[in-house]
Formats: structure tokens, sequence, C-alpha cells
């Protein structure tokens, strides 16, 4: 196997010499200039006059941007491999995912010894190196909730915490020359990283075999494991013959039967020569991969999509995916079932899942591919910008998720007009966040970390609503990735039925990639947080409703209410936001909701609006689950307080909320768009607890209400779709989507049946 089909790559090794500290970086920063794809040091803790090759790789990460950087090899003996796991992980998550692990067993055990380190045998070093690997990996390891234990001969853990989990999958390079290291390559490691000085001409050759040997043994694929070499004693200037003297064309031809008949794909300059780095960067770099690109197709060997996966993760592939014709251009993105991303992406908050893929598109045309990829599939798709939904299940078992984070950009359009493009993979927290400098906002949420996909299709029930209305009031035009793979502008010009029905029942008409928004002038807000002894439940919401309907539309408040712990009452939690800086304005509104009970607890603050939406950046593991029922209500009245008071009294209810609409939501005319309960004044959520949900269920009934806000709605029933969205709501968006997603694609949240009155459509199945 000649050629393992990795993408090319080059890299410098640079001396960590000390005689101008600045140098080696400069020299780093040169490489990233020129174009290189990796900076690497030699590590030799022990030498006179080296700086220490770790704490140069965390400086060179702060000043570079781009590159990747490696220790050349770095020097186990020096550097116990637990607390080296952590380092790697922590550069490798504040540098972006650019840290790359080469690992030596060892050498110059003299000076290893007079730095205290322990002098082994060969043997034992290649002992050391493999215990040292399963620490380094079990400690990267974050998503595995036991304790580190490795019982080694050289290392031992004994009950190590785990984490962090680096930023990507660090590949673990070895520098091996000798069988036995050879054959640690092929069983553990993704790289072999041996110096052209020390290899005689047939030691690639034969150390490939038994890498590839070794690896089979193992149960691998050799092709998972890249052939770097540094290419040591080369010189640009040289002009006797001989390997890799003379000029750049005479690399190109030298280097070629490296990368095709020796499947090495990372070619790493020694020099600390700034001239020798930008010729091998601009001039041979390039050359190189467009031959050796020719030269690939021209045979046809070689996959040129990188390594090839690991047996144990394609055991884990999941049927009805065809893993195999997934397009180029998802690929690279794409996690599956035993890839490290895999535990971070295929949960949503409130959902534990386990599909078969999650892709990771990043512009809309990658939308598409994917739509188009999922719709050839036998399997379940979902949708997933922020991952917050509730009713919406942004994940599922052994289906494909089209996850939209990566399309997050967030950006001022025209600040006169205070129009706004967002990403429907931004997360509100962030989009309050990069709007503040520009003295902007948008009514979201109560959570920074819901995303904006799946809340601006809904409604957007936010903390500046009764001022601002709901987010999707101001929506002026989204980007849309239809059924039939089109990327469609809708707004009130183009497509005007799908901007209808975008705004409130998006999720079931296309996958939205950006929104365009008009925001509000909101810079500091009066944000008030009070916490009231409920005891009297019911009384406490009756008063507390009046006073919202009572308050200017500047105030909007959001109520939590928890059963106490065993005796204790119920708590009643405030979140009051005033929209604007006027502290005595928002005092003399906010100072009435001090009346309806005793106050265990109150605080007040100017805060900029994208302090009190701030991202929590959790990590989704289906933590939240939970049960929930919504009701969109007039008034707080005696029925709605007395089914809550019940509801808390027989312990069915891990938690009440109310989120005030009204006010400007109510401006807008129930059929303006798909949204169209515009009469209610307040959105109601009851979480319900799972064990008793059927007496809560029937509890909740007794509120005899016909609408509900679907995004805190779970409960299963066709019911739920016809209070969502009233007859004639209902029948408009059957038609729309009839012509819009006639198939049913998007059918996974609340699934609004397509009209069957309706003309035949023009949006067939995607072909396979
Ligand atoms: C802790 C918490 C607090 C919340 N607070 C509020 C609140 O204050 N006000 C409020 O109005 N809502 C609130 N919600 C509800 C929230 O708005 C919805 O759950 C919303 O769907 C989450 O959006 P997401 O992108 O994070 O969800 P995801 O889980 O990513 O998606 C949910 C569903 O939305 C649809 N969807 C997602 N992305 C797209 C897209 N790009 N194009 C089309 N459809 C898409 C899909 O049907 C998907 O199944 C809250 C939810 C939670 C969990």
């Amino acid at each position: 196997m000649p050629d393992y089909g990795h993408d090319l790559r080059f890299g410098s090794f640079i001396t960590p010499q000390n005689r101008r500290p600045e140098a080696p970086v400069d020299l780093a920063r040169l490489s990233e200039q020129a174009g290189l794809d990796l900076v690497t040091f030699q590590d030799h803790p022990y030498q006179h006059g080296f700086l220490d090759t770790w704490t140069l790789l965390s400086w060179v990460a702060a000043r570079t941007e781009r590159v990747h950087l490696a220790g050349n090899v770095l020097n186990l003996p020096l550097r116990p491999p637990a607390v080296l796991a952590r380092s790697v992980a922590s550069l490798d998550l504040l540098s972006g995912g650019r840290i790359e692990l080469g690992l030596g067993a060892g050498a110059f055990w003299d000076a290893i010894e007079a730095m205290g380190g322990r002098r082994l045998t060969p043997a034992q070093s290649v002992e050391a190196l493999s215990e040292a690997i399963d620490v380094i990996r079990g400690v990267w390891d974050a998503d595995e909730r036991r304790v580190l234990r490795v019982d080694g001969d050289h290392y031992s853990v004994h009950g190590a915490k785990r984490g962090p989990a680096p930023a990507h999958e660090v590949p673990i390079w070895l520098g091996a020359y000798k069988p036995r290291m050879l054959r640690l390559v092929g069983a553990k490691a993704d790289g072999w990283l041996p110096s052209l000085g020390y290899l005689q001409p047939e030691d690639l050759p034969t150390g490939n075999k038994i890498i590839d040997e070794a690896a089979a043994e193992a149960g691998r694929d050799p092709r998972e494991i890249r052939r770097l070499l540094n290419l040591t004693g080369a010189d640009f200037r040289g002009s006797g013959g001989g390997l890799l003297q003379g000029p750049a064309a005479t690399w190109v031809e030298q280097l070629l039967p490296f990368a095709l008949q020796e499947g090495v794909s990372t070619f790493i300059l020694g020099s600390d020569d700034p001239e020798a780095i930008q010729i091998f960067a601009q001039e041979v770099a390039p050359a190189l991969r467009e031959a050796v690109a020719a030269e690939r197709s021209s045979i046809g060997s070689g996959s040129a999509t990188g390594p090839a996966r690991p047996a144990r993760a394609l055991a884990l592939r999941r049927t009805g995916i065809d893993y195999d014709a997934l397009p180029g251009s998802l690929a690279a993105e794409a996690v599956e079932p035993g890839d490290r991303a895999y535990e971070s992406v295929r949960s949503s908050y409130v959902w534990s899942g386990s599909p078969g893929l999650v892709l990771r598109p990043s512009t809309p045309s990658q939308v598409a591919d994917a739509l188009a990829f999922a719709r050839r599939q036998d399997v379940p798709m979902s949708v997933r910008s922020g991952g917050h939904g509730i009713s919406g299940r942004s994940t599922n078992d052994g289906g494909i998720v089209v996850d939209v984070r990566a399309m997050n950009a967030v950006e001022v359009l025209h600040r006169e007009r205070r129009l706004v493009r967002v990403g429907a993979g931004a997360r509100w927290g962030e989009v309050a966040e990069a709007l503040a400098p520009h003295g902007l906002a948008i009514s979201s949420g109560d959570y920074g970390d819901v995303g904006v996909g799946g809340l601006a299709t809904a409604g957007g029930q936010g903390f500046l609503g009764r001022f601002y209305g709901l987010t999707i009031d101001h929506v002026v035009g989204a980007e849309v990735v239809l059924a039939d793979g089109r990327i469609v502008r809708a707004d009130a010009g183009q497509h005007p039925d799908l901007f209808w029905a975008l705004r409130g029942a998006g999720g079931n008409m296309g996958i939205a990639t950006s929104f365009d928004i008009e925001a509000m002038e909101v810079g500091d807000v009066v944000f008030a947080a009070l916490l009231h002894d409920a005891s009297d439940t019911a009384a406490f919401l009756q008063a507390w409703g009046r006073l919202v309907e009572d308050s200017p539309r500047r105030l909007t408040a959001f109520l939590s209410m928890f059963p106490g712990q065993a005796a204790n009452p119920v708590l009643a939690q405030s979140l009051i936001v005033w929209a604007g800086d006027d502290t005595g304005a928002a005092v003399a509104a906010i100072e009435p909701f001090l009346e309806p009970a005793p106050v265990l607890q109150q605080q007040a603050q100017l805060a900029p609006y994208a302090a009190i939406v701030a991202p929590h950046h959790n990590r989704h593991h289906g933590q939240a689950r939970l049960r929930s029922r919504s009701a969109l209500v007039d008034h707080l009245d005696g029925t709605t307080s007395a089914v809550v008071a019940d509801l808390f009294a027989a312990g069915d209810a891990g938690m009440f909320q109310v989120r005030s609409v009204g006010g400007a939501v109510n401006d807008v005319a129930p059929d303006a768009t798909a949204y169209a309960h515009r009469t209610q004044n307040f959105s109601l959520t009851a979480v319900v607890n799972e064990s008793r949900h059927a007496r809560a269920d029937q509890a909740w009934e007794r509120l005899g209400v016909d609408a509900v806000y679907l995004s805190f709605e779970s409960h299963p029933d066709d019911g739920s779709l016809a209070k969502a969205f009233p007859p004639p709501t209902l029948r408009r968006l059957r038609q729309i989507k009839a012509a819009y997603d006639p198939h049913n694609v998007f059918r996974h949240n609340f699934p609004i049946p397509p009209a069957t009155d309706q003309p035949a459509s023009k949006t067939p199945p995607v072909a396979s």
C-alpha cells in the first residue's frame, strides 16, 4: 500500500534556542504567513540554551491564528503523561483545535537522568510510551463518567479525574525507528514521525511494513496512520547533487516518490533559515501538492479524503445510512458514532439521542447537500440550530441530524434601519453580545443558549416582548433551504406565503439558514429579580397577573414557581425587565411587584441587555429531560390560578412558568403571521413530573384553553396542533405545506399535514 491517501501537509521544524528568545517565535509566525500547515519544535528539556518547548508552544499558539503546532517530538520521560494530557487538551481548547501531539520514548538518557528522569532500557521505554498513551487518551475521554485507572509498570494513575477533552481529535504521532517502536505505532498511534537524517534508504518501506502489519494485528486499517517525515539536512542552495540539495523543482521531483511510494503525507522542513521556510512553503508545497494530485488522479489510486476510519468506529455505523455516499463537501465536518466529537453532538439540551450521523454544513448549499443526502437515506432526519427544542426533537436515534450551528454569523446590515442578519446557528446570547456594541438588541427569550433557528421560526417570547413584540414580528426576510433543495429568500415580496408560514410554523417548511431582523435601539435595561414566598399560590398568581397587565409596556415580567423543600412554601421568582435606562420610571413600575406576598430576596440593577441573556455555553447531553405543557391565556384568573395551585399541592409540577406576552405582541393582527394568538397576555408552561404526567395532564385540561405555544408543548396529541394554529391559520399552513413540502420531509416537530386538495406539487422527492 504505497499511498495511504491522506491529504498533503507541510510544516516547519524549528530549534527552540534562546539566544534571541523571539527568534523561534518569529520563524513560527513566518511559517504561518508563508502558508505552512504546521509548526513543530524540538524538545530537549535538558539542553543548554534551549527554551522549554511546551512554554514556547503556548506562547506561539497565542501569537498565531491558523497554523497547527506540535512538539517534534516531546520527551516523555520528563513529561508525566497525565499532566501532559491536560496541557495538550488545554492548549488545544485555547488555540481553537490547533495542537497535535508528537511523542518520543526518550533518548540521551544521561541528560534525562541529570534532570531527575529515570533511565530506562529501550524495551522499557517503549512499554512506558505505550502506557503513557493509555493514560493520555484516558484523561482526554471526558465523557467517561468513571475516574481513570491505569495500572502500568511505568505509569499508573489511580482514580484520576478526566478532562478536559481537547477541542479536536488530537493525533498522537510517535518518533520511531526500531521495530518495537514501529509496532507500537501500528498498534496505538495516529502517526509515524521519523527524521530523514536518521533513515537508511530501506527504512521507510520496512518501517511501513512493520507498522501496517501491527495495525492489522490490532484490528486497525493501516490508512488510519499518517506517515510524516522531518526533512533534515536539506539545502536549497546545495549544488553537489544528492537528496534535497538544490532548487525547489529538484525537491518536488525527489519528494514525489516519498508521497506516492513511501506513503509520506506530511513533510516537515528542519531549518531555522527564514528563506528556506519561505521557499518550502511557497514553491515546494504547492508544486508537490499539484504533482501528487495529478498522479493520484491519473492512476486512480488513493482517496485523498484523509485517513480511513478505524474498524471499531466502522462497527458502530447504523443501518439505513449509505455513509460512503456522503458528498465530500460534508464529509470533513460529519460526525459519526465513534468520533471524539460524537458525545458533544449526539444529544440536545432536552433530549438524549444516538443518531447515526450528524452533518454540520456551514453554507446554504451544504445544507441543501445535507438535506438531499438525508432524504435519500431510509432513516429519520432532524434539524438542529441551538439544540434547545422542547417540542422539536433536534436529535433522534439511528437517523441523521442536520446541525446548522456553524452558520452563526451576526451582521449589522444597515445601522440606521437597525437591520441585522443572524445565522440560524447562532445562540441568542451570542446575538445580544454581537449587537450590544451597536446599541441594538432583539427580544428573543430568557435563555442565552437558545438557538436562533428554532426560536425565530416559532415565535420568540422575550424579555423585551411587551415593548417590542415577538421575535418573529421583526423578521423581515429569511433564507431557506426547501425540501427539494432550492435555496430561496422569503420576504414580503418573494415567496410571501412561505414568509408568512415561516413566522410561527417555520420548522415545518424548510431549513432556515439566516434571518434578517429589525432590531431595536437598546443599551442598558433595568433588571430586577424578586423571590417571593408564594404559599398562597393562587392568590399570588392572580395579583401578579393583574400587576403585569396594569404595567407600562416597557415592563416585561417572567415568573418561575418551584415547589419548596419539604414543608417550605412554593417559591416564586420574578424576573422583570424594564426596556430602557430610566431608573426612576423603572423603579416606579417594579415596586408594586414587591406587594403580593412576603419577599424573600430582591435585587435590581442597571445592566446591558446582553448581560441578562448571556450565553452559558452548556454542553448538551439531554440534561433537562422534561415533559412540558403550554397554554396561552388572557388573564391569570381564578381558574388558572387554582389549577396551578393544585398542581403544586399534589406534587405534580416540577416547575411552572409565566412569560408575559401582550403589549406589542398583541398589536400584530392574528392573520399577519402563522402565530395567530394575539389576544393573550400570558404564556404558561408547566414542567410536569414524568411519573405523574397523566394526573398533571388531567389537571391541565381543566384550564380549558384553546391556545398553546408549541415551543413549550411536549404533549404529542393532534389537539396541540389545533390549539397552536386556529382553523384559518392551519388551513393556510396546510396549503403552503403542500406547495413547499408536499412529501412532509419536515415532520419532526408537530407535523402539519400537507393539504390534499392542492394541485400536484412541483417538488418531487430527491432522486437517488
Ligand atoms: C431553557 C429554555 C428556555 C427557553 N426560553 C424561551 C423563551 O424565553 N421564549 C421562547 O419563545 N422560547 C423559549 N424556549 C423555547 C425555544 O424557543 C424553543 O425550544 C426553540 O425551538 C429552541 O430553538 P433551538 O434552535 O435552540 O432548538 P433546536 O433544538 O435546535 O430546534 C428545535 C426545533 O426547531 C426547528 N428548527 C431548528 N432549527 C431550525 C432551522 N434552522 N430552520 C427551521 N426549523 C428549525 C426544528 O423543528 C427543531 O426540531 C426555551 C427553551 C429552553 C429549553
